[in-house]
């Protein structure tokens, strides 16, 4: 048994459900605004730090190739060649100002504590690279100061060359592999970040899609059938209304006309139905409405079209069916209302009905004109006397009667 709820039930639930849709809405927006604002700082966050080793990886870089430097401009220089002097110094100040500012750098660059480790025990361990820089630094100083040809400028230059290829170097090249193994794992920690993050977005954008949109889309189609259903139906017969009848009738009457078949029409009304309402009181004529609803039904096919059109008037249209074929069906239909009894609150109650018949002719593109003559065809079918049938033969001929059981 499907659940009865009333009218007022049923828009409190809607709006209950539709209370809820928002509130999911607003929480797969608001997940979605988290994960933009947290890639985005972390994000920001990784390149910054990255930022500040590559600075770090630069200088490194740099260092080697000026202790090089050093040591060529050294050699050219102890080997007499005097304007090798002002390169030489000016490249030994580089390279102290750069350690220094290396050194210093280190600390505040935010690393981890780990590559911080990593680095401090190059520089500062046992083998203490800053100590081997300094060392560098002043005895390319001491070369610097002295007279090229003379025997201390040829013993400094030995260390000096000995240091560029050896420790210094060696040491310098460890720092750069420290940094380029950060680098290269920052990356790596970027690119996991973002396929996670592109993850959590295509579950939240699934997630809309399975208990948002889906059930926002049944229940638009839902309402909408229901609306369309209730926009086109009688509600007391379930039939189609008067409008639906007419659209749906004609658009019969077009498919018939295609295979080069007739349509023909009725027009149904229930006989001193007032009568039934004021003896028998409004609701047994209701019961009588369905009743008369459910005989017409009984008797069409499949591609009959009924409506009801009125108060206490119906229509059917019959496609593919000629004049004197829908006057014996009218008979029948006739035949069958005028035995039915029907059972109501107030008793058993018996009624008629008459019927006017006409065809749709080729030329008519709606289907007014026809219901125009078949009602003409019923207002003599009840001026003979009711519970009859009338065809309509043409505008100005007589009207034919069949003779019901009056
Ligand atoms: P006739 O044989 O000439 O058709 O007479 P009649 O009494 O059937 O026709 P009339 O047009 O005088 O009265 C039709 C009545 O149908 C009047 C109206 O109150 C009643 N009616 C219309 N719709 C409904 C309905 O939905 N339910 C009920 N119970 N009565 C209805
Ligand atoms: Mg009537
Ligand atoms: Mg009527």
């Amino acid at each position: 048994m499907p659940e009865i709820r009333s009218g007022g039930e049923r828009v409190a639930a809607q709006e209950v459900s539709a209370r809820i849709l928002t509130f999911r809405y607003v929480v797969a927006l608001a997940i979605l605004a988290m994960i933009a604002v947290a890639s985005h700082v972390s994000f920001t966050r990784v390149l910054r730090e990255n930022g500040g080793s590559t600075f770090l990886n630069v200088v490194s870089g740099q260092q080697q190739t000026l202790v090089q430097l050093i040591a060529r401009y050294a050699s050219q220089y102890a080997a007499g060649d005097v304007s090798a002097h002002n390169r030489l110094v000016r490249e030994i100040d580089h390279l102290s100002a750069d350690h220094d500012a290396l050194i210093a750098h280190m600390d505040a660059a935010k690393l981890p504590e780990a590559v911080i480790a990593a680095l401090r025990s190059v520089y500062l361990g046992e083998t203490s690279l800053k100590a081997r820089i300094d060392t560098y630094v002043d005895t390319a100083r001491r070369v610097a100061a002295a007279q090229p040809g003379s025997a201390e400028i040829h013993q400094d230059l030995a260390l000096v060359l000995a240091d560029a290829d050896g420790a210094v170097y060696q040491g310098l090249r460890r720092i750069v592999d420290i940094y380029n193994a950060y680098t290269i794992e920052q990356l790596r920690r970027l690119e996991r970040m973002q396929n996670s993050m592109l993850a959590m977005v295509f579950l939240t954008l699934a997630m809309e899609a399975g208990i948002i949109f889906n059930p926002m889309v049944r229940r638009i189609v839902h309402y909408t059938t229901d609306l369309l259903q209730l926009a086109s139906t009688d509600p007391l017969t379930g039939l189609l209304n008067r409008r639906s009848f007419l659209d749906s009738a004609f658009a019969e009457v077009r498919r018939a006309r295609r295979d080069g078949a007739p349509s023909a029409l009725m027009s149904i009304d229930a006989d001193h139905f007032k009568r039934i309402n004021d003896t028998q009181g409004h609701q047994a004529g209701d019961e009588v409405l369905m009743a008369m609803a459910t005989a017409l039904a009984a008797r069409s096919r499949n591609s009959d079209v009924l409506g009801r059109i009125g108060g206490e008037e119906f229509a059917i249209l019959m496609p593919g069916v000629s004049l004197e074929r829908a006057m014996q069906m009218a008979e029948r239909l006739r035949g069958d209302v005028a035995r039915l009894r029907t059972p109501t609150e107030s008793g058993f109650v018996s009624f008629t009905i008459s019927i006017g018949v006409t065809l749709v002719r080729d030329d008519e593109s709606e289907l007014t004109p026809a219901l125009n003559r078949a009602d003409k065809a019923l207002y003599a079918a009840k001026s003979a006397g009711r519970n009859k049938v009338a065809e309509f033969t043409g505008a100005d001929e007589p009207i034919a009667l069949s003779e019901g059981a009056a």
